[in-house]
């Protein structure tokens, strides 16, 4: 039984396949109760063997037994846990870490070691009264001599207090008296343990040595036991692992700990957070710019001298808003009843099917047959001279009856005459999905814009609390002049909702809202509506399906859906010259989508394609920003490199120490974060004046708030993650040759 035993052990160094000779065959037997000295020349392997024993090395060669038990198949984690429970280390120059206290430096041992913080004061206290240290234990440790720094390191060792002490020339940097008192410290606390210093000063250690190894040239030349000491069995230290908590309080004390380190490298995560939220908002922007105007992806007119125009306030256009408008340079004529260029409509009768735009009578040219609309229900039809009902029926469909069979018949059932058709051979239709177009009076032009706005709204019905939504329950809003203000049928299909499966002489809330506006009116119900009483109720036959259709009075009618204007469109004499008048518009406070911009067959798809797009860039951009802020933090945390070697030689595992190094960049990256979130609260609560915030207030919902912040913690993690990686790939001794 031994503790530590090599058998031909050798350690080769390979450096850019330089390879080079560490120590060569050694044959070594160590216990419990020893203290060996060993000695010799320098370069003749002392330091490699001791870190060899220590496990923060590797060895090529041989078998190193642990307690009896061969180590060749130690993997990383096993010689951390070795390390932790049986090594305590002391090198010539000390490895404390500067940044911290005399007593942090002590307390790092046990928190490392899952002690709690309140736990270990009276430990740490006396450990620092062991070394003699009281006065200096709130001094940071770069302000002590050596001497005491070497105490602490003594203190350190002594609160890991593992079976095994390692020291590789601790009095090396330090003076007489020094090194004699710190040898004297070592002895001290040997008791059962074994202790392996080395030294090139025999004299200094003689009195204390049980055995003294003489290296040279990577071997063992002489091996002399002075003393005879008792074999005693290792005692493993009962120590358990660090916690949640103790990474906390340290990846803490990290961040603040140097306060340059600090500010460098909040301030580059400060430049990833705004590079972040100005990638990001420059991808809502653009959301944003085509939410700003209704119903966008229903653009069925796209000739490309359109342009679509809404106020950047979203109220309504006033008559000398709309003239000057209309009298732009290069304005060829203004559309104020901009929804219904959208729309499509479809009329029929036993005999023709039309399907097409509505337009005024101002904007037909001659070359018609019949004549022009005057009366409310009458109708002028253009179509292409190819189109099938008008080429075979030609003017005899003038005089006939015609009416709409699309939604909008549930609105307007009544029947229009045809007073004109007109054949047209106009390019322009190439843009239009629908092949004709439908003429008529202004009073009905306006009737019908206002029903096709109503129909790309949101209506809601809220009864007893229910919200009813009318795309949902598929009811349709109708006037009787049976209704005064305040009041409505119900139809049938509703009427369960309520108390007792009876609305009748309940009040009930009819809203409607899009992009621009919202407005809502409260109706009492004066009867519930069936197929029974629908004659005595609206007199009209032909309500014979009335379960889906709310009647109210025309003033609510008005009130709700009735309204100037919000959206009209213009169209360009010359699109050559369209940037001049987009930027006249934008200065004046418009919005504006301009249809060559997005002139495609389909609008949807390519927004989807750009949206895709822009997102890409977003994401490369992201990745850029990775790469950005990761390099630079490396240079920063360059000096810390040290401070990840030395926790764990003290016994902290890889990916504990990679923990910490998570928990330090996280708390920066969300200092910088919230810090930033604060001025944006500043700017909106207008205590601080930023047009660049503005911006990003006017852009971001919550949602895109809570995106770039998962975004940003990501980024961090991701550059914990590789710093770690690469920092942790080769072992210890490695890492911390490559900084000191
Ligand atoms: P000592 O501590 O006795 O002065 P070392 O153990 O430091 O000796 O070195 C032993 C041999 O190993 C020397 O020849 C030295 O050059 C070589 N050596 C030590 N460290 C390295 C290293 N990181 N890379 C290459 N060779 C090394
Ligand atoms: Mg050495």
């Amino acid at each position: 039984m031994s503790l530590i035993k090599l058998k031909n052990v050798s350690k080769f160094y390979n450096n850019n396949n330089n390879i080079s000779s560490g120590f060569n065959k050694i044959n070594l037997t160590l216990d419990c109760g020893e203290f060996v000295i060993i000695t010799g020349e320098s370069g003749s392997g002392k330091s490699t063997l001791l870190n060899v024993i220590s496990g923060l090395d590797s060895y090529e060669e041989g078998e190193m037994y642990i307690n009896d038990e061969e180590t060749s198949h130690y993997s990383e984690e096993d010689y951390e846990t070795y390390r932790r429970k049986y090594i305590g280390n002391i090198f010539q120059n000390f490895n404390l870490i500067n940044s911290y206290t005399v007593y942090q430096n002590i307390e790092l041992v046990y928190l490392l070691n899952g002690f709690k913080k309140s736990q270990i004061k009276k430990e740490v206290m006396s450990l620092i009264e062991t070394v003699g240290l009281q006065k200096y234990k709130n001094t940071k440790v770069s302000k002590l001599s050596g001497g005491q720094k070497q105490r602490v390191a003594i203190a350190r060792v002594l609160a890991k207090d593992t079976p095994i002490i390692v020291a590789d020339e601790p009095t090396g940097s330090l003076d007489q008296k020094n090194a004699k008192s710190t040898i004297e410290l070592l002895h001290k606390i040997s008791k059962d343990k074994l202790v392996v210093i080395v030294t090139h000063n025999y004299e200094q250690v003689e009195e204390y040595a049980t055995r003294k190894i003489t290296m040279s040239d990577g071997k063992i030349i002489e091996d002399k036991k002075i003393v005879k000491v008792d074999k005693e069995k290792a005692i493993e230290t009962p120590y358990g692992n660090i916690t949640l908590n103790n990474k906390i309080n340290l990846g803490f004390r990290n961040s603040f700990n140097i306060l340059t380190k600090f500010l460098l490298i909040t301030a580059v995560y400060l430049f990833l957070v705004i590079s972040t939220f100005s990638q990001y908002s420059n991808l809502r922007k653009i959301d944003y710019d085509q939410d700003a105007i209704g119903y966008n992806t229903y653009f069925s007119d796209i000739s490309p001298n359109r342009i679509v125009i809404n106020k950047k306030d979203r109220t309504t256009f006033t008559k000398e808003e709309i003239e000057y408008i209309a009298n732009l340079n290069n304005v060829e004529s203004l559309e104020e009843n901009d929804a219904l260029i959208d729309s499509q409509f479809s009329m029929s009768n036993d005999d023709v099917y039309f399907y097409g735009n509505i337009s005024d009578t101002k904007s037909i040219t001659s070359n018609y047959s019949g004549n022009l609309p005057t009366n409310d229900y009458e109708v002028l039809i253009e179509a292409s001279s190819y189109d099938y009902y008008l080429s075979s029926y030609g003017e005899s469909l003038i005089g006939k009856k015609i009416s709409f069979t699309d939604d909008i018949s549930t609105y307007i059932n009544s029947e229009f005459t045809i007073t004109g058709i007109k054949y047209i051979d106009n390019e322009n239709i190439f843009y239009s999905s629908g092949d004709c177009t439908f003429y008529f009076n202004d009073n009905m032009i306006k009737k019908l814009s206002n029903l096709s706005s109503m129909r790309y709204s949101n209506i809601y019905l809220e009864i007893n609390d229910k919200k009813l939504k009318s795309e949902d329950m598929y009811f349709t809003i109708k006037t009787s002049n049976n209704l005064k203000k305040g009041e409505t049928y119900l139809f049938s299909s509703a009427n369960s909702i309520c108390k007792d499966f009876d609305c009748n002489n309940e009040n009930i809330k009819l809203s409607v809202n899009d992009i621009y506006y919202e407005k809502s009116v409260t109706l009492k119900v004066k009867d519930i509506i069936t197929k029974d009483n629908s004659y005595r109720l609206v007199q009209e036959k032909k309500y014979e399906n009335v379960e889906d259709i709310l009647f109210i009075s025309l003033d609510d009618y008005n009130e709700l859906f009735i309204h100037d204007t919000y959206q009209i469109s213009i169209y360009l004499k010359d699109t050559l010259k369209s940037n001049a008048t987009l930027k006249e518009l934008d200065e004046k406070g418009y919005n504006t989508i301009y249809m060559r911009d997005v002139l495609v067959n389909e609008l949807e798809t390519i927004m989807g394609v750009l949206q895709i797009f822009r997102t890409i860039v977003f994401i490369i951009s992201s990745i850029a920003l990775f790469f950005i802020s990761y390099f630079i933090i490396k240079l920063i945390l360059k000096s810390r490199n040290i401070y990840y070697s030395t926790i764990r030689i003290l016994g902290a595992s890889k990916s504990d120490a990679s923990s910490i190094l998570r928990i330090e960049l996280l708390l920066d990256l969300n200092i910088a974060f919230w810090g930033f979130i604060a001025f944006i609260l500043l700017v909106n609560f207008g205590i601080v004046n930023s047009s660049y915030i503005s911006e990003i207030i006017k852009y971001f919902k919550l949602f895109d708030y809570l995106i770039i912040y998962i975004i940003l913690n990501v980024i961090s993690l991701l550059i914990s993650n590789r710093y770690a990686n690469k920092l942790f790939k080769s072992s210890v001794m490695n890492t911390y040759r490559e900084e000191v």
